[in-house]
C-alpha cells in the first residue's frame, strides 16, 4: 500500500472523470490525503473522503487564497471556485467542517508563499504580516484539533521556520507535520527534521535539484505525493500528450515514479521506500 500524502481530486481538473480516477487509486492501492486550499476546497475533500474509503481529507487556508487588496490574484483554472478576491480566515467555519468528519487527518496547506507579492516595501511588510498571522491561526486551530499540519512554504523559509519553532515552543503537545514540496537545500532539511517535521517529496525532483537532501534524509522523515493535478513526473510527461493548456495533467498513481526515483537516489529497493513511506505517513496522519 501507498499514501499520496498530497493531491487534489477536489479540484476541478478532474471534474469530467473523477470516478475513474479514484477506481485507479484503488485498484493500485493507493490511499489519498485530499488536501485544501480554501474554505470550499476543504469541504470538497471532506465529501469525497466521506465517499471513498482510500481517501482523507485535510482543510485550510492557503496563503495564496488569503484577500488582500495588496495584490491582484490570479485564479487557477485548474483549480476551480468561486472566491477569486479571496477568502478572510474564518476560523469558526473550519471547527465546524472539522467537526463534521472522522476522516480529517490535518490542517493544510497552509503557511507562507511569497512569490507574488506587492511592489514597495510597505505593502510588502503587510502583505507578509497578513500570511503570518492567518498561518499561526491556523497553527492554533490544528492545536486545537490535535491535527498534524501540511506546511505550504514559498520564498519564505525564515519566517516559515521561526513560526513553526516558536508554535512548539508555545505548545509542547503540537503535533508536528510536513513541509509539502521541499525545494530547498540540505541546511534547511535540518532545519525542519529537528523541529520534528517530515519533507514531502514529489514531481518537482525532476525539476528542481534536491538530490543532496534525498540521499542524506533518513527515510523515515520523507513522504510521498504528487500535488496533483500539478507537478507530472518527467517520465509519464515525457510519454503523454499535453492537454489544450499544454500540460500533462498528474494523478496520484504517479506517485510510483517519485518512490522509483527516492529508490535510484538513495541506491535502496522500490520497496523498502514504499514500506517505509506508507508507515511515516500512517504514523504522523494516524492512518
Ligand atoms: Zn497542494
Amino acid at each position: 500500500m501507498i499514501i499520496d500524502t498530497h493531491s487534489h481530486l477536489n479540484f476541478k481538473a478532474y471534474d469530467s472523470d473523477r470516478d475513474e480516477v479514484i477506481k485507479r487509486t484503488q485498484e493500485n492501492e493507493i490511499i489519498c490525503i485530499d488536501v485544501g486550499t480554501k474554505y470550499e476546497t476543504s469541504k470538497n475533500a471532506v465529501e469525497l473522503a466521506e465517499q471513498n474509503e482510500n481517501i482523507f481529507a485535510s482543510i485550510g487556508l492557503h496563503p495564496i487564497h488569503i484577500k488582500t487588496d495588496l495584490l491582484r490574484l490570479r485564479m487557477d483554472e485548474s483549480e476551480g471556485g468561486f472566491e477569486p478576491l479571496g477568502e478572510e480566515f474564518d476560523k469558526s467555519k473550519y471547527l465546524e467542517l472539522a467537526k463534521s468528519s472522522k476522516k480529517i487527518v490535518a490542517v493544510g496547506e497552509i503557511g507562507l508563499d511569497y512569490y507574488y507579492k506587492p511592489k514597495g516595501t510597505a505593502k510588502k511588510e503587510l502583505f507578509k504580516q497578513k500570511q503570518k498571522q492567518v498561518f499561526i491561526a491556523q497553527l492554533e486551530m490544528a492545536e486545537e484539533l490535535n491535527l498534524p499540519v501540511i506546511v505550504h512554504t514559498r520564498v519564505a523559509f525564515d519566517d516559515t521556520y521561526n513560526i513553526l519553532k516558536s508554535q512548539i515552543t508555545n505548545h509542547k503537545s503540537q503535533k508536528r507535520g510536513v513541509i509539502h514540496c521541499f525545494v530547498g537545500n540540505w541546511q534547511e532539511a535540518q532545519k525542519y527534521l529537528e523541529l520534528g517535521f517530515y519533507l514531502g517529496i514529489n514531481g518537482v525532483l525532476y525539476k528542481q535539484d534536491i538530490t543532496e537532501t534525498i540521499m542524506n534524509c533518513p527515510l523515515d522523515r520523507i513522504l510521498v505525493e504528487t500535488d496533483c493535478p500539478y507537478l507530472t513526473p518527467l517520465p509519464v510527461e515525457a510519454l503523454a500528450k499535453a492537454g489544450p493548456d499544454g500540460y500533462v495533467r498528474n494523478e496520484p498513481i504517479f506517485v510510483k515514479h517519485i518512490i522509483q526515483k527516492i529508490a535510484d537516489l538513495k541506491n535502496i529497493g522500490y520497496d523498502q521506500v514504499v514500506e517505509i513511506t506508507t508507515q511515516n505517513a500512517k504514523k504522523l496522519f494516524g492512518i
